[in-house]
């Protein structure tokens, strides 16, 4: 599929680890990752994008497996020098990580577009996709929990997800416009197929399709959308996925993945443990190993998901 191309639409850690089995086994150019943007926020008076930076790290082959997030081969010597001065040191930044949030802030005072910057960045990094956040405009994800709303990452981070969450919101989203990139990736006549990549549905992916024109544009594709579980064996492989259904009461397996992407996918790709599911799906299924550990393994799922849409495809 050499001129044909290919959308992944992705959050942080579990997106990118599909994003760049992709990016290896397609041509140059051919994927774009329109990535997740709710999770940005301002902190210590710079713009910190954490799915877009986990994405660039990844793809960029910089990030740090041990952490999972972040740099590989960071020094922490602001963090240390931040706490000794009482500053706030509930998010963890790195030295080499902080230089691209300090030159990020700098480029978008000077009034560049986010999305410029980040294909600057990735052009940079040597990274052979085209890296798109979601939206231009100010999204932000606010979990709603028993004890009142909190900005994402006052959840995610600072309290570990432990608040019981009841809902979410992405405030901002009914005025943003999707990023004119990721438009023009999604309404390409060289699309081949979107891939929505196996990242937290609620907190990751519903963001993106709560900006205005993206679940439209998704549900109009005139080729496949396939989602990509994130659910092995009934269990989220790290972070709060299973947590979150089951506080929000829905039935921990891939049948509810496929519920809450009914109206934009045409297709599921389970893994292997959730074989058994495959017949309770009301969408074409293909079931391989999903679990990503190996570089390997990041290919091979790319080329399975590749080879599911190439048999979906009318033509
Ligand atoms: P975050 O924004 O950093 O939390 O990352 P994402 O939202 O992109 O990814 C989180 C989701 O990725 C979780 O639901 C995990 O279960 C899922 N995940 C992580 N690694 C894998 C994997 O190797 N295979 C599959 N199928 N899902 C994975």
């Amino acid at each position: 599929m050499s001129a044909r191309t290919i959308v992944a639409l992705s959050g942080g850690i579990g997106g990118a680890k599909l994003a760049l089995g992709l990016t290896r086994v397609l041509p140059p150019g051919a994927l774009t990752v329109v990535v997740n943007t709710g999770d940005d926020f301002e902190h210590l008076g710079l713009m910190i994008c954490p799915d877009l930076d986990t994405t660039l790290y990844t793809l960029g082959g910089l990030a740090n497996p041990e952490l999972g997030w972040g740099r590989a081969d960071e020094t922490w010597t602001f963090m240390r020098v931040l706490e000794t001065l009482g500053g706030e040191s509930w998010f963890r930044l790195g030295d080499g990580d902080l230089a691209l949030h300090v030159e990020r802030t700098r480029r978008l005072a000077a009034g560049e577009s986010l999305t410029t910057i980040i294909a600057d960045v990735a052009r940079r990094f040597g990274i052979g996709a085209a890296v798109v956040p979601m939206s231009e405009s100010p999204v932000r994800t606010r979990v709603l929990t028993a004890a009142g709303e909190l900005a994402f990452q006052d959840y995610f981070v600072r309290q570990r997800c432990a608040p019981a969450l009841t809902g979410v919101r992405f405030a901002g989203a009914d005025a943003a416009r999707a990023a004119p990139a990721a438009v023009e990736a999604l309404t390409a006549d060289s699309l081949a197929a979107i891939v929505i990549c196996p990242s937290n549905p609620y907190l990751s992916i519903d963001p993106i399709l709560a900006v205005p024109g993206m679940r439209q544009l998704l549900e109009q594709a005139r080729v496949p959308v396939i989602a990509v579980s994130p659910l092995v064996g009934s269990r989220a492989v790290k972070g709060p996925t299973a947590k979150i259904m089951q506080e929000l009461g829905v039935e921990l397996s891939a049948r509810a993945i496929a519920a809450h992407y009914a109206d934009v996918i045409d297709a599921l790709v389970l893994d292997e443990a959730d074989a058994g599911l495959a017949a309770h799906i009301p969408v074409p299924v293909h079931v391989c190993k999903t679990l990503m550990v190996s570089l390997g393994d990041r290919e091979q799922l790319a080329r399975e998901v590749l080879g599911f849409a190439s048999r979906l495809s009318p033509g």
